[in-house]
């Protein structure tokens, strides 16, 4: 039987950074993904993720369980299925969240997660092409870049937003968050910066790594309180790999949660139900799961600098694809996603409440329904939800997908904030430039009464892919890892490390935070000091 120092289950946006720190520091690394190696080009060239969205490619393309706060729809929850996870398929937006969002964290008893904490972690993993300051690093992994070709319709959407008075940021992971401005990528050279670009290409052939594809992890093996390795189903084969230190968990918020429930691990008796014997009562796991509930509105518009379906599209298309095939510039090096802000819907506010992403495109139900023509989306989301939802098992099939109930607006104060995070992104939508390039509005309400907006919300809105907090850490009765090591309490030689240990949802995008968790959680490891 195979053996190895660390075996980390899960090559996403934390696996990616665990490996790479883990064979830096000489160890002996197994990293077990369910997914394929990440060959396919949808994923590098970055306007590939419109593609991926709808499908299957490369993609979980969970379901969740019919949401009464959705009147009842299921939502839709892509996940990356690929060496980088989900960072191979994201909008590659680089977002830390405010500041306070960790200082909050550090003061529910989570020392060391405050913003000054976690700070260095985001600079050790960036490379920023902007340069070095007292928020940025320049000798990270993770590349950094401004958009490499705007499009010029974004300039109609900030000019819009100044005009109503929302001030114009340059970065939002720098001084302050609040504004409207531009987005930055991770990116390099005009292709996706997944965490396996970043982290696993310059080591992939180490001689201490063994990176196993298509291996999907099915239980985790024990010896007494003490977890010494992991069975994985590869090619329809079961297997088995043993740990001398340890196993890490990072296969995401929803994977983390399903492989230690099948594992004995988390709220007895949902585990009982499935006639899997319990481990570790521990109710914390896949409770606490936080999602980022988001509304898309959408308007056809004339304009060819819109991605979009028509003959003269195509032809420009075309253009385009012979431009990125040469330069990597162009429409297809684009994020989509280019602008967007942070805003707050009531002036007292600390912090911004609503995050607003621009798109250079018609969005439809994740772009699973297509519209003939052209056009602009604008996203609103609701960045600190109150409610809370379950991750858990259908079954004690390992292959089967896990039970998935965020929950969203189980809180009627979400819906609230909705309703007036709508308004906002309305009022920007109906400013002099947009405006007078909308063809036609194609989601708005019977009237702008609060409850026909509701109705609207309710019949239209899902996630922005934002789902954490599955096996948050903490020292309270729900807390699954230690906030020092993120070892899982009361088991030997097992930590996780993901977007399942944040105790809150961040107000902004998901992957950098990951990442430097990851990093932070190899210092642990690793027993470097800053850990
Ligand atoms: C469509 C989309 C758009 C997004 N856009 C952005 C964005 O623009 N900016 C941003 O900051 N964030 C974005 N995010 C969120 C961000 O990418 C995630 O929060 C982040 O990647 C999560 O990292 P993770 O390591 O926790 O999980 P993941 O990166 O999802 O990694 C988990 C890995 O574990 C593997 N796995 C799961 N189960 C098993 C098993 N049983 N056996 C073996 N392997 C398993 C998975 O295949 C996957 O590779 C987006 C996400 C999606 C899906």
């Amino acid at each position: 039987m195979e053996e190895y120092d660390y075996i980390i289950i899960g090559g996403g946006s934390a696996g990616c950074v665990l490996a790479r720190r883990l064979v830096e520091a000489g160890h002996h690394v197994c990293l077990l993904e369910a997914g394929k190696k990440d060959k396919s080009p949808l994923i590098h060239i970055p306007l590939g993720v419109a593609a991926i969205l709808p499908t299957k490619h490369v993609n979980w393309a969970f379901e969740t369980e019919p949401q009464p706060g959705l009147n009842g729809r299921r939502g839709y929850q892509p996940r990356g299925k690929t060496l980088g996870g989900s960072s191979s398929i994201n909008a590659m937006l680089y977002v830390r969240g405010h500041r306070s969002d960790y200082d909050d964290w550090a003061a529910l008893g989570n020392a060391g997660w405050g913003y000054d904490d976690i700070l260095p972690y985001f600079k050790k993993a960036e490379n920023n092409e902007r340069g070095a300051d007292d928020f940025h690093g320049t000798s990270g992994p993770l590349n950094v870049a401004d958009q490499r070709s705007p499009i010029p319709f974004n300039e109609n959407f900030i000019e819009d937003a100044k005009e109503l008075q929302h001030s114009f940021n340059p970065d939002f992971n720098g001084e302050r968050q609040e504004g409207i401005g531009p987005y930055q990528v991770t990116q390099i050279n005009g292709q996706r910066c997944s965490a396996a670009v970043a982290y696993l290409k310059p080591i992939r052939n180490h001689p201490k790594l063994n990176i196993i594809t298509q291996a999907h992890t099915s239980k985790l093996v024990f010896d007494g309180a003490r977890c010494v390795g992991v069975n994985y189903i590869h090619h329809g084969n079961k297997k088995t790999v043993r740990a001398r230190a340890e196993v890490i968990l990072s296969a995401g918020a929803f994977g983390t949660p399903q492989i230690l429930m099948l594992s004995g691990i988390g709220p007895a008796e949902k585990i009982k139900k499935h006639g899997i014997e319990v481990r570790n009562d521990l109710p914390g796991v896949g409770a606490n799961f936080q999602d980022h509930i988001d509304y898309v509105a959408g308007y056809k518009a004339r304009s060819l600098d819109l991605i979009g379906f028509s003959l003269p599209g195509f032809v420009k298309m075309t253009a385009e694809a012979i431009r990125y095939a040469f330069t990597r510039r162009g429409i297809l090096a684009s994020s989509v996603a280019e602008t967007g802000g942070f805003l707050k819907t009531d002036p007292a506010l600390d912090r911004p409440d609503i995050q607003l992403h621009f798109v250079n495109g018609l969005v439809d139900d994740h772009n699973r329904t297509l519209h003939w023509g052209h056009g602009f989306s604008c996203h609103v989301c609701l960045l600190r939800p109150k409610s809370r939802g379950t991750v858990d098992l259908h079954n004690a099939d390992p292959l089967a997908p896990p039970r998935i109930d965020p929950a969203f607006f189980k809180e009627r104060a979400d819906m609230d904030v909705m309703i007036k995070g709508y308004k906002i992104m309305d009022k920007i939508m109906n400013g002099p430039r947009l405006s007078s390039q909308v063809t036609e509005n194609l989601f708005s309400p019977d009237s702008h009464s609060d409850t026909d907006i509701e109705q609207m919300i309710r019949n239209r809105a899902d996630t922005v892919y934002h789902p954490v907090g599955t096996a948050k850490m903490g020292h309270d009765s729900m807390a699954v890892v230690a906030p020092d090591s993120l070892k899982v309490h009361g088991i030997d030689g097992l930590r996780v490390v993901d977007a399942s240990i944040m105790p809150t949802l961040i107000g902004g995008n998901t992957n950098a935070p990951t990442i430097m968790i990851a990093e932070k959680a190899s210092d642990m490891i690793l027993g470097n000091s800053q850990g």
